[in-house]
């Protein structure tokens, strides 16, 4: 068997081998091995986002927007209005799913290499009272921006609204505390930075909102208060659980303790993301965005200048050599990007610098500098 590429994508990532060996076997879903299982990894989670008897963890079958639109449909009651702030893809997206379900929506756009200001959501909020619901985005994948969760918590709270987080891309690794941060629902899934595999999602729920959510949701297999329910009355999944992904998860969640949770996380994630900027660097390539507003999961470069520089062959070229990066898709700017999150650490990210630097100059290109702005 040839040896897998590394993964440099922001999911799905490079994972452990335990993690992959945890999936050798059938369980039905019924078993009790399962069902102890489940309730674990439901609790683990909890614990994480350092939630107690307040919240609840909902999983839920599907890829990360699977349960962001579960989410959105349950959580939010229909006759609300939700503000969305908006400066990537995922932003964006929660919109549309509002708009699909026939809810409210109002925007507040940045663009995608500026943060939403607290001040900004401030007075969207004092200037309009019918909005209940503000919806942001921790790290913006679209260009790996840090968005300024508690500040946006702090006035969201202030005026009495409510707050739910797409957190996918940084829970687990970047702190979000529920004793800090007062949120209804975050979102997050196994295959980012908790380093599980594809295939389930989940959600943090303030218990007081999911009770009452009953007959909120625009659909049947999107309901997460039928789903809440369901588990707690039996343990069971309502349909099909995605089992061995639960396996999966609880293993990586092994290996993400004995790392020291989202502070050990966040640490080798950070180192990661250092060593492949300052690598990159050094041929030339700039970065999208400013140190202090990178989050360490993804890093956007912007597109070099020299016309020997070609992403289809700079693409093709790296995976060849075991990298597989990932297209940028901004509207400000031609990028491509690479990400610091998966089962890798100092060895992979230095390689992946020389395998960067090999291909540059197998294309003859001199530097990644991007044109003048
Ligand atoms: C990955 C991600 C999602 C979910 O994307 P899927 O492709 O459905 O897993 C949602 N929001 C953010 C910020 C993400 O990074």
């Amino acid at each position: 068997m040839s040896k897998d590429p590394t993964l440099l994508t922001p999911g799905p990532l490079t994972t452990s081998a335990a993690t992959k060996r945890a999936m050798l076997h059938d369980w039905g879903s019924r078993e009790s091995s399962f069902i102890e299982t489940n309730a674990r990894v439901r609790e683990r989670l909890l614990a994480i986002a350092n939630a107690g008897d307040s919240h609840v963890c909902v999983p839920l079958q599907g890829s990360g927007t699977f349960v962001v639109e579960a989410v959105l449909g349950t959580v939010i009651p229909r006759q609300s209005k939700s503000l969305v702030l908006i400066n990537g893809a995922y932003g964006k997206r929660m919109t549309r799913m509002l708009e699909t379900m026939g809810r409210a929506t109002v925007t507040l756009e940045t663009p995608e290499d500026r943060p939403p200001s607290a001040e900004a959501v401030d007075t969207a909020l004092a200037s309009d009272n019918d909005v209940t619901h503000v919806l942001a985005v921790h790290c913006e994948t679209t260009s790996g921006i840090l968005n300024p969760i508690e500040e946006i918590a702090d006035v969201t709270a202030k005026r009495g609204r409510v707050l739910i987080i797409d957190a996918m891309s940084a829970f687990g690794a970047i702190p979000l505390d529920a004793e800090r941060i007062s949120f209804d629902a975050v979102m997050a899934s196994a295959n980012k930075c908790l380093e599980g595999v594809p295939g389930v999602g989940f959600a943090i729920v303030r218990r007081r909102a999911l009770e009452a959510a009953e007959g909120n949701a625009h659909s049947l297999s999107l309901d997460l208060f039928d789903q809440w329910r369901a588990m707690e009355g039996n343990g069971q999944w309502r349909f099909t659980p995605p089992t061995h992904v639960i396996f999966a998860l609880a293993a990586a969640l092994d290996q993400f303790d004995a790392e020291g949770g989202v502070e050990g996380r966040g640490r080798r994630y950070a180192e990661n993301c250092r060593i492949l900027t300052a690598g990159m660097r050094r041929m030339g390539f700039c970065t999208l965005l400013p140190d202090s507003l990178q989050a360490p999961i993804i890093v956007t470069f912007l597109m070099p200048a020299d016309p020997r520089f070609r992403f289809q062959e700079f693409y093709d070229s790296l995976r060849d050599k075991g990298f597989v990066i990932y297209p940028g898709k901004l509207t400000v700017a031609e990028t491509f990007r690479m990400g610091c999150i998966g089962h890798i650490g100092p060895a992979e990210m230095r390689a992946a610098v020389d395998a960067v630097q090999e291909t540059i100059e197998e294309m003859g290109v001199e530097t990644g500098a991007p044109a003048a702005a």
